[in-house]
């Protein structure tokens, strides 16, 4: 059955791949971006997570379009890292209020309707340094830690009536966001992944899509991590 999906930072990145493998599937998907034009093929909606208004007229143009979203996958995110002695308080807040309350904006929007429809799937695109830690990342795994605290009091306020909360956690993917990482940091990475190697975005699109579909309804609260062993035991 084709589905209502909204993916946050669909435009490029992890949130592109995630929107075009639901596309794929036949679902009617939409994404956000804050700049330039949406990726071809896809519904785009202008929005920025840090700003509420945004956030509403977001899901309220995908629900005059495409219907109300019974998907979420708050996957919109930024790093701006450096060491805690050196981390300024601004530096701190802007990357938990893009993170994580953007994540709690778009998730409560998005109640809303999956109340009413008595469904919905919520994923939350975390990363294997919220439960593993990151040197000079305090910010940045305090922000995808808490989603875990997020997915798992959803379970418990809405399980009951099909909706589900659950958290990927992908560890090194090849993206715009490590393509910034000097080379000999990549290297240092790839000898701790068990796995070898960076992956694909695709490859945490496929967890996303399986979280959504009927197979996992009985899965919530999780944290399932994609990340080639990484962070094993964390
Ligand atoms: P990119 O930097 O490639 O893309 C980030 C996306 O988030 C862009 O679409 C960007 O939009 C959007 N975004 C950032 N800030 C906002 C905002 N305020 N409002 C709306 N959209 C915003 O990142 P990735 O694809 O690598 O990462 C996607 C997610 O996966 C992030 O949450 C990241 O933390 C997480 N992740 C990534 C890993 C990796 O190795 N790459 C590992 C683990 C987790 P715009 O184009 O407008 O800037």
């Amino acid at each position: 059955m084709a589905r209502t999906v909204l993916v946050t930072g669909g435009n490029r990145g992890i949130g592109l791949a995630i929107a075009q493998a639901f596309a794929k599937q036949g679902d009617r998907v939409a994404v956000t971006h804050r700049s330039g034009d949406a990726p071809d093929g896809l519904f785009g909606v202008r929005c920025d997570v840090t700003d509420s208004a945004s956030v509403d007229e977001a899901f309220t143009a995908v629900e005059a379009e495409l219907g109300g979203v019974e998907v979420l996958v708050a996957n919109a995110g930024i790093t701006d890292d450096t060491l805690l002695m050196r981390m300024s308080e601004e530096q701190f807040t802007r990357v938990l209020d893009t993170n994580l309350t953007g994540a709690f904006r778009c998730a409560q929007r998005a109640s809303r309707k999956m109340l009413r429809n008595r469904w919905g799937r919520m994923i939350f695109v975390s990363s294997v340094v919220g439960l593993y830690g990151g040197m000079g990342q305090v910010n940045y795994a305090a922000s995808k830690a808490g989603m875990v605290g997020v997915a798992r009091s959803i379970t418990r306020e809405l399980a009951s009536r099909n909706i589900t909360a659950n958290v990927v956690a992908p560890g090194f993917i090849d993206t715009d966001m490590t393509a910034a990482l000097p080379q000999e940091r990549r290297e240092q990475y790839q000898a701790a992944i068990p796995a070898g190697r960076f992956a694909t975005p695709e490859e945490v699109a496929g967890v996303v899509t399986w979280l959504a579909s009927d197979t996992a309804a009985y899965i919530s609260g999780a944290v399932i991590p994609v990340d080639g062993g990484l962070g094993m035991g964390h």
